[in-house]
């Protein structure tokens, strides 16, 4: 059948071939132009505008998608300049004899009868107007009617259209001149953006608007004639007024359009934000920063994540972007600051999981030198023997190192790394034991992303900025158990860093955690519940710390207001403890399983097959007098008039605290005095100075160093040495003071049951 109509019409077959043989030579030899740089614009979740972009050739040139256009203006359009466009293959034949014909009959050259295809050729690549370009773009034409399809070449039409000074395509135009989206124009204002790209040097909607008008007007008459649109339409649309007006592109979420912007590809960004939180969310934080401002502190951060998907809602970076005064322009969610005391709660809910901690064990919250660091606590205070749960709830600073120190310093930087701490990881081989109390460095993201993996059952997942993120898989950080304690001990509300309750009446339940830094530079406040996670930092971007600053006077009451805002009256269902979960009884004043001898019981919660079974030590029998004034040894045992009783026995250093701070507890009484016998076990303990400290001393100036040992009851004495040469006798717990005068010391203490206890210490002078 073909061959017969190859040997029937062998001409014809030839010319067809040798002109799609040309194309194709011609299509490998000059391909399509370069595709347009489009303004980047990034678009709120409901598709509002947030901003836009410049070109890097300072274009207003936003990429505009038919359906974002009203039809009005895309009718408009395509009867003005190419009613054929959905019927032609890029050139319209009948448009070229019409106008060829115009040409010879009126002896004028003109050139007219192009195709939005070729149009588009024009504005893609821009020629001189010859017969021999005309050609060209003709071909071009073709190459795109090849290549795309009618709705893309009018979005790049629509797209690249001239509208004066450096605005190109409609939607550029539409904001820029109507302070609206594409999609919102009247018939008038389309049909003037018809027509502006006519002329649009001189067509400028700000300089010449009574020819506009006259131009539009013209159209709006010959679409009535025509019968395009209804005519009380258009009748409306010859009365609007052309209006003088230019408006600037909008700029909102401006720390977190530039922070997408930066971050991921294409020039059309549906992200994540929810415009009306950000702006919930910007007015409260404004609120705030001018509450704390004649305390010095001039600037805060917000981050909202909605913890369903882990995407971001709201984001502010600064509460004023365009305040220099107050640096607004930087963006105090990246910025890299001390966190503070807020990784304490990763810390302990990280124990939870090691199985070394329960909530209800207790740590000695007493003066404590780690190898020549003594941490104190946020008040000045100490509280001696505490909960863990009080340790964290009230962010206690001697717990706090005391656990790092036990779980090791670097399985918990790397714990850290691996929850996307990029600072702490730069900095991993220079941090020690401050770490844990904002001793590194690390970003509101950052800490606000690790909070939000408490409120996703312990899974850490990455932020979602855009739409088109796909959902992540997190990682399990905290087991769902460790996490549930952390949540429930951070929920609690008898602590040191709440607000007055009495001012939010339907606020939601959640957990949260503050910080200070050192200097009083930073104050935060994070806080989430099963809905969203809240992360909040107030501070001066200068640096410079204020004496009023704290994260619970100054960003607990932000972070209450973002709750009570956004999440106001919300029925939130809790979080539900998981089955790995078991609640058990232990000794109260030592959280351990209790013994026989233990007074008094509470319950706690353990994570199954992972924490600890150990016993309470504290709960000792000891055998004493009747009256329960003196305490006997089986070396001092007297034959007869003696009982056994049992008493709360510390360790020596909570012991020395407990007494010289006048605690009361069920302490055994003294040792016989007449008692001789020797003990083996046991020994001094001594609390300064620390075993192998290295001393930096300035020459000559008769600097002291401090011995303090601890004993238990029974000690009365301790004989301090210092290389074998005797110093002073002291009582436990007492301090002394001595110059030193070489630079290797062992300093003994001897107490006067003959047991001794030793350290060695080195002294560098300056
Ligand atoms: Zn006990
Ligand atoms: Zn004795």
């Amino acid at each position: 059948m073909h061959f017969e109509l190859i040997k029937k019409y062998p001409r014809t077959v030839k010319i067809v071939f040798t002109i799609l043989f040309s194309f194709i030579v011609l299509d490998l030899l000059f391909p399509l132009p370069q595709k347009k740089e489009f303004s980047k614009e990034i678009r709120a979740k409901d598709g509002t505008l947030l901003t836009a972009y410049l070109t890097s050739d300072d274009k207003w040139r936003l990429r505009t998608e038919l359906e974002e256009i009203s039809p009005e203006l895309i009718k408009a359009m395509l009867e003005k300049e190419d009613s054929w466009f959905y019927w032609h293959f890029g050139i319209n034949p009948i448009a070229i004899i019409r106008a060829a014909y115009k040409n010879l009959t009126t002896g004028e050259t003109q050139l007219g009868a192009s195709t939005i295809t070729m149009q588009v050729v024009r504005l893609l690549e821009p020629k001189k107007r010859t017969y021999l370009n005309k050609l060209g773009e003709m071909f071009r034409a073709l190459q795109l009617e090849i290549r795309y399809s009618k709705e893309k070449i009018l979005e790049l039409y629509l797209s690249l259209l001239p509208f004066g000074g450096n605005i190109e395509g409609v939607k550029s135009a539409s904001y820029i001149y109507f302070n609206r989206p594409p999609g919102k124009l009247s018939i008038a204002q389309s049909i003037t953006l018809a027509v502006i790209p006519n002329d649009p040097n001189s067509l400028r909607l700000d300089r010449s608007n009574e020819e506009i008008m006259k131009n539009r007007n013209y159209w709006i008459n010959k679409f009535k004639q025509e019968k395009i649109f209804s005519s009380t339409d258009l009748k409306d649309a010859l009365d609007e007024p052309v209006e003088r007006n230019r408006y600037a592109i909008p700029v909102a979420a401006p720390h977190f359009s530039y922070y997408v912007k930066d971050k991921f590809n294409g020039d059309i960004l549906n992200t994540t934000l929810d415009l009306s939180l950000q702006q919930t969310a910007e007015n409260i934080l404004l609120r705030n920063v001018r509450r704390v401002f004649y305390k010095g502190i001039t600037n805060g951060a917000v981050l909202i994540i909605d913890n369903r998907n882990s995407s971001v809602v709201a984001y502010c970076g600064s509460a004023d972007f365009y305040d220099e005064g107050s640096f607004g322009q930087v963006n105090g969610i990246t910025a890299v600051r001390s966190p503070g005391s807020t990784l304490k709660a990763a810390l302990y809910a990280y124990a939870f999981d090691d199985g070394n901690l329960t909530p209800q064990m207790k740590f000695a919250d007493i003066p404590t030198d780690f190898h020549g660091y003594q941490p104190e606590n946020y008040d000045l205070q100490f509280y001696g023997n505490v909960s863990t749960e009080f340790a964290l709830v009230n962010s206690l600073n001697i717990p706090a190192v005391k656990l790092l120190e036990q779980i090791g310093l670097n399985n918990f930087i790397n714990f850290l790394e691996v929850c996307g701490f990029n600072q702490i990881q730069k900095q991993k081989n220079k941090l020690g034991l401050s770490l844990i109390l904002g001793g590194c460095g690390t970003n509101l993201q950052e800490l606000t992303r690790l909070f939000s993996a408490f409120a996703r059952k312990g899974k850490l997942y990455p932020f979602q900025f855009t739409l088109n993120d796909d959902e992540q898989k997190g990682e399990q950080v905290f087991s769902e158990a460790s996490s549930y304690l952390a949540v429930q001990i951070l929920s609690g509300i008898n602590r040191n860093d709440i607000v007055n309750l009495a001012n939010y009446s339907k606020l939601p339940k959640f957990a949260w955690k503050t910080g200070t830094s050192y200097g009083k530079r930073d104050a935060w406040a994070i806080g989430f519940n099963p809905n969203y996670t809240i992360g909040v930092w107030m501070g001066n971007f200068n640096g410079v710390g204020s004496p009023n600053l704290s994260g619970a006077e100054a960003a607990v009451p932000l972070l209450f207001d973002l709750f009570n805002a956004i999440d106001y009256n919300s029925d939130v269902k809790w979080f539900e403890a998981t089955e790995e979960l078991i609640t058990r009884e232990v000794c109260s004043e030592s959280g351990l399983i209790p013994t026989n001898y233990c007074p008094n019981r509470t319950r706690d919660f353990a994570i199954k097959d992972k924490s600890h079974n150990e016993v309470c030590s504290i709960h000792k029998p000891v055998y004493v007098n009747l009256d329960e004034s003196v305490q006997y040894c089986t070396g001092c045992l007297p034959s007869s008039g003696y009982k056994k009783a049992v008493f709360a026995v510390y360790k020596p250093e909570l012991t020395v605290w407990l007494s010289k701070n006048k605690y009361e507890y069920h302490q055994p009484p003294q040792h016989n005095p007449n008692c001789t016998a020797k003990f083996a076990d046991g020994g001094p303990k001594i609390l300064s100075p620390s075993e192998d400290y290295e001393y930096f001393l300035e020459k000559n100036s008769s600097q002291e160093i401090l011995l303090l040992a601890a004993s238990d009851s029974r000690v009365k004495t301790h004989y301090w040495y210092v290389n074998e040469k005797f110093i002073k006798k002291t009582k436990p717990g007492e301090r002394i003071f001595f110059i030193p005068d070489e630079k290797e010391l062992k300093i003994t203490c001897l107490d006067d049951k003959g047991r001794d206890g030793s350290v060695k210490v080195s002294i560098k002078y300056y």
